[in-house]
């Protein structure tokens, strides 16, 4: 079947009379249980919960894997693989330029802790040169913000040899875009808050993986630290999915339409969209991924300039996040911790028309320029 087709479908139950096709969100914090447990699936809602189990089902199909487990958000998934796979005098091997707060806690809590955290780049697979002895390899493809690509099933094979597991967190891509996991790395990681569920609604996060030797530990992670969902996020994100192959294809047309404009503006630096044949990630990127994502990144001379555009645009939403049905850009630099120039704009574009988004990008970059 073809990922249209699988979205739609993926992860609802086989049909029954009178029964809506997508179960509604269970809420519960204890379920009826008497007597002995062991016979009753679900007993309390900080172990489980039928609308997670939908919701994991579903990602499960889409990442092509053998188990998922759904958390509270993206970092939450983060945490808990750092948390499981880690212990005083391990070694991790992370990008330098990783999201931000992910790098935050690997160097702050999990190296107080006592795990050794090496740093490397994730263009030109750096992160290779530095496994030796490494436990977990943490790949990040594309980077956020700066959009970088490394070739997953080549450093997997490498992360593998040098006996480290392997993690991709597959946020900007999604699980369409891309499939860690056939690449050959244990876990896929998502902030499904980002384009997976893309309606700047709810925080999110799962976690899939190939085999299933790591789900009990994720599971009881997420049990024992508290780290869980609530029903409703995790429904309107099941609701959500139906939409992924749509929303995607329009939003990386769009983004590429996008690109393209950009490409020709003499005030725009640096723009990188993996998906532009342009692009220094585009040979590896083309290999490994289906949909390129729906994030562009450029900079404008100064971080002025970059604030007057923000504040021209009028269909962009100044934000930080991405991967949403709006269009959204914010000055990375406004935060601090990712090293990007002070005119540096992360863009995530939307499902809106490209013809009336250019119009927008091109009014506003005129404005910024303008002398008045
Ligand atoms: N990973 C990446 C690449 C991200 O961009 C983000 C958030 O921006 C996260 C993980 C964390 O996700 P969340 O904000 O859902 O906790």
């Amino acid at each position: 079947m073809k990922d249209a087709t699988r979205v739609i479908r993926a992860g609802l139950p086989p049909v029954s009379q009178g029964e809506s096709f997508l179960r509604g969100p269970t809420f519960a914090g204890p379920y009826h249980l008497s007597g002995d447990p062991s016979g009753s699936t679900y007993h309390y809602g900080r172990f489980h919960n039928p609308t997670w189990t939908a919701y994991e089902q579903a990602i499960t199909e889409l990442e092509s894997g053998s188990a998922t487990v759904v958390y509270s958000s993206g970092m939450a998934a983060v945490a808990a693989i750092l948390g499981v796979t880690l212990k005083a005098g391990d070694i991790l091997v992370m990008p330098s330029d990783a999201y931000y707060t992910a790098r935050m806690l690997a160097n702050g809590f999990f190296a107080t802790l006592g795990v050794e955290v090496r740093m490397a780049p994730v263009a030109g697979n750096a992160q290779r040169a530095h496994l030796q002895g490494a436990k977990l390899l943490w790949l990040e493809s594309p980077s956020n913000p700066g959009l970088d690509v490394c070739d997953i099933a080549l450093l997997a094979e490498a992360g593998h040899a040098a006996g480290a597991l392997v993690v991709v967190d597959n946020t900007t891509a999604t699980c369409l875009g891309q499939q860690p996991l056939a690449l050959g790395a244990d876990f896929s990681i998502s902030s499904d808050t980002k384009a997976t569920t893309g309606h700047s609604d709810l925080i999110l996060g799962h976690v899939s993986v190939g085999d299933n030797s790591w789900v009990d530990q994720l599971r009881a992670w997420r049990t024992q630290m508290g780290s869980v969902p609530g029903p409703m996020e995790v429904w309107l994100a099941h609701r959500s999915l139906a939409t992924l192959e749509l929303r995607l294809d329009r939003q990386c047309k769009n983004a590429l339409a996008v690109a393209e404009f950009l490409a020709f503006r003499t005030e725009v630096q640096g723009l990188r969209y993996p998906g532009l044949a342009s692009d220094p990630a585009y040979p590896i990127a083309s290999g490994q991924m289906k949909f390129f994502g729906p994030v562009v990144s450029f900079a404008l001379a100064q971080h002025g300039l970059a604030e007057k555009f923000l504040q021209s645009c009028e269909l962009v939403f100044e934000a930080t996040s991405f991967g949403s049905v709006h269009t959204t850009a914010e000055r990375r630099a406004r935060w601090g911790g990712d090293k990007v120039p002070e005119g540096f704009i992360r863009l995530s574009v939307g499902c809106e028309d490209a013809e009336d988004l250019i119009a927008d990008l091109e009014q506003a970059l005129d404005k910024a320029h303008s002398k008045g």
